[in-house]
C-alpha cells in the first residue's frame, strides 16, 4: 500500500504537464481546453491504473505523462468520421460506407455546398421551383416511368409508400417475400408502423395466383412486392410474376408496389453479373409504385427512390410525411450527377465506382495483385505474400448467391500474428480493413480503388516495420481508439 501512495505522489501535477515540450508545442494547433482536458485526464487515468492494478507501473517521469496526454489530445482532434481503405472484397458494404461516389458526383455535392443554387427556385420563370424536379425527368427517362420522387433510404420510401397508399387498409404479401434487411428493417414492422394490415399468402417456397386472388378483400388495398434481395429461395419454389399480379390488381381495382431493395438500372449479364430485374422491367410490368436504393448497386448517395405512375406518386409526395423524409441539396446534387452517367450506359461502367468494381475481370485484378506483390518484396523479411483466389461479395442486401471471381494479397507476418497486423492497419491512417483467414491476412483488390493502392502499400510498410511495441510520436499511427 505504501508502495502505490509513494507512486501516487509521484504523478506530475496536470500544470507540470502542459509546460512538457510535448504537450505545449500542440498549443498551435490544439484548442487550450482540450489540452488541460488531455493532461487531467491522463493524470487520472494514471491514479485509476495505480490504485487498480497494483502489478502496474507506468512511467510517471513529466515526459512520459505529458506524450500520454498528447497522444489524447490529438484523438480527440482527429475527425471521427474518416475514409478507410476496403480491402474485404465486399462491394455494398453497409458498415463502411456503402456506394463509392464517381468524381463528377463529388463535384456537384461540392460545388452546389460551396454556395448557394437553384434548389427551389424556378430559374425559369423566377417562381418558386420544385427540389425534386432536378432529378425527377432523368429518374422517368431511365425508368420509363411517369413520375418520381426521393426520400432519404429505401426504408424511407417504403414506410411513405405504404403509409400514403394503403393506411388503416390491407396489404397482401407473399411468405416468401417477408423480408428482414439487416437491423430493425422487417416487412412485417414496417407495415405495422405505416398502420397497414399485413395479410400472408402462400407458403415460404410457394406462393400462386390463387394464393392472391383468395385473399382479396374489401379492406384490401394493395399487392405488395419485395426483392428477395439477401436469400434466396431455391428449390421447389413457385413466386407470382409482376404481370400477373399487376392483371389481377386491374382486375380488382388495387395498387401493386414493389419494393425492388437496389434497383438495377443497367442489365449487367453481358459482365457476368446474375439478371435481376431492373427497374425500367418492373415499370414496364406495370407496377404502380417501385422504390429502390439510391447507395447500393445504383452506385449514388444514399437516398430511397420513388417512382412509377402518376397518381400514386402524387399522392406520396403530398403526404406529410414525405417533409420529414426529404433529401438534403447534397444529396440531390450527388444523385442527379450520378443518374447523369447512365444517360450513356458505356459511361456509368467507366464512371460509376459500384459498376467499374462489378465488372472487373478477375484476370484484371489479378494482375494488380502482381504488381503489388512485386512492390512488396522489400518487405520479405518481415511478411510472406502470396496471391489467392478470393471471390467477392456484392453485399449490401444486394446479389446474394453471386460469387465474383478475383484475388486478394494473403499476407502472412513473420513478427506478428495476422490478428495483430490486422488490428494495427485498422488503426492507422487511412485505416485499412481487410479479412483473416488462417493466420493471414487477406486484402481483396476488387474494392481497392488503384488510386489507393499507394496509401495500401505504405500502410503495411510502415505497421510491418514497426512489429515492436506501440511507437510514440506526436501522429501515432497505430493508436487505438
Ligand atoms: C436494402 C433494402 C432496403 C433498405 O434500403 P435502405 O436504402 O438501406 O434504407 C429495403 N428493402 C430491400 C428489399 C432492400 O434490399
Amino acid at each position: 500500500m505504501d508502495d502505490r501512495k509513494n507512486l501516487l505522489r509521484r504523478i506530475p501535477a496536470v500544470d507540470r504537464v502542459l509546460n512538457e515540450p510535448a504537450l505545449s508545442r500542440l498549443s498551435a494547433s490544439c484548442p487550450r481546453i482540450l489540452l488541460l482536458e488531455s493532461a487531467q485526464e491522463t493524470v487520472a487515468e494514471l491514479r485509476r491504473e495505480i490504485l487498480e492494478a497494483p502489478q502496474s507501473s507506468p512511467d510517471l517521469s513529466p515526459a512520459a505523462v505529458a506524450q500520454r496526454a498528447a497522444r489524447r489530445a490529438e484523438r480527440k482532434l482527429s475527425p471521427s468520421l474518416q475514409p478507410v481503405i476496403n480491402a474485404t472484397g465486399t462491394l455494398l458494404h453497409t458498415n463502411l460506407g456503402r456506394a463509392p461516389l464517381s468524381e463528377s458526383a463529388l463535384l456537384a455535392m461540392q460545388e452546389v455546398a460551396r454556395g448557394y443554387s437553384n434548389l427551389e427556385f424556378d430559374l425559369d420563370s423566377g417562381e418558386r421551383g420544385h427540389r425534386y424536379a432536378h432529378v425527377e425527368e432523368l429518374l422517368c427517362r431511365l425508368a420509363g416511368a411517369e413520375a418520381a420522387t426521393v426520400v432519404n433510404n429505401n426504408a424511407g420510401a417504403v414506410l411513405l409508400a405504404l403509409t400514403a397508399l394503403a393506411k388503416g387498409k390491407e396489404a397482401i404479401v407473399s411468405r416468401g417475400e417477408l423480408v428482414e434487411i439487416g437491423g430493425a428493417f422487417r416487412v412485417p414492422d414496417v407495415m405495422a408502423a405505416g398502420g397497414v394490415t399485413l395479410r400472408e399468402v402462400g407458403t415460404t417456397n410457394k406462393t400462386h395466383l390463387k394464393d392472391y386472388r383468395e385473399a382479396i378483400g374489401d379492406a384490401t388495398a394493395l399487392f405488395l412486392k419485395v426483392h428477395t434481395s439477401n436469400y434466396r429461395i431455391v428449390g421447389f419454389t413457385a413466386s407470382v410474376s409482376a404481370q400477373d399480379l399487376v392483371a389481377l390488381a386491374r382486375e380488382r381495382s388495387l395498387l401493386v408496389m414493389e419494393d425492388l431493395g437496389s434497383g438495377m438500372l443497367l442489365d449487367l449479364s453481358p459482365y457476368g453479373i446474375p439478371r435481376e430485374p431492373t427497374v425500367r422491367e418492373a415499370v414496364g410490368a406495370g407496377i404502380d409504385i417501385v422504390t429502390f436504393s439510391g447507395d447500393k448497386l445504383l452506385g449514388g448517395p444514399q437516398a430511397g427512390v420513388i417512382l412509377g405512375r402518376r397518381e400514386a406518386v402524387e399522392k406520396i409526395r403530398r403526404h406529410p410525411m414525405a417533409r420529414a423524409m426529404r433529401i438534403d441539396k447534397l444529396t440531390l446534387a450527388a444523385l442527379e450527377a450520378t443518374l447523369r452517367h447512365y444517360l450513356d450506359p458505356q459511361e456509368a461502367l467507366r464512371e460509376i465506382p459500384v459498376l467499374r468494381m462489378l465488372a472487373a475481370s478477375a484476370e484484371e485484378i489479378r494482375r494488380r495483385c502482381t504488381r503489388l506483390k512485386r512492390r512488396l518484396s522489400a518487405l520479405a523479411e518481415h511478411a510472406a505474400v502470396e496471391i489467392v483466389a478470393e471471390p467477392s461479395q456484392v453485399g449490401g442486401g444486394a446479389l446474394p448467391t453471386t460469387e465474383l471471381p478475383g484475388f486478394a494479397l494473403a499476407v502472412t507476418p513473420r513478427k506478428l500474428s495476422a490478428q495483430a497486423l490486422a488490428d494495427r492497419l485498422r488503426h492507422g491512417r487511412p485505416p485499412v480493413v481487410g479479412r483473416i483467414q488462417e493466420e493471414r491476412l487477406l486484402l481483396n483488390l476488387r474494392t481497392v480503388a488503384r488510386e489507393e493502392e499507394n496509401e495500401l502499400l505504405r500502410a503495411l510498410d510502415t505497421v510491418l516495420r514497426n512489429t515492436d511495441d506501440q511507437p510514440v510520436g506526436t501522429l501515432n499511427r497505430f493508436q487505438h481508439g
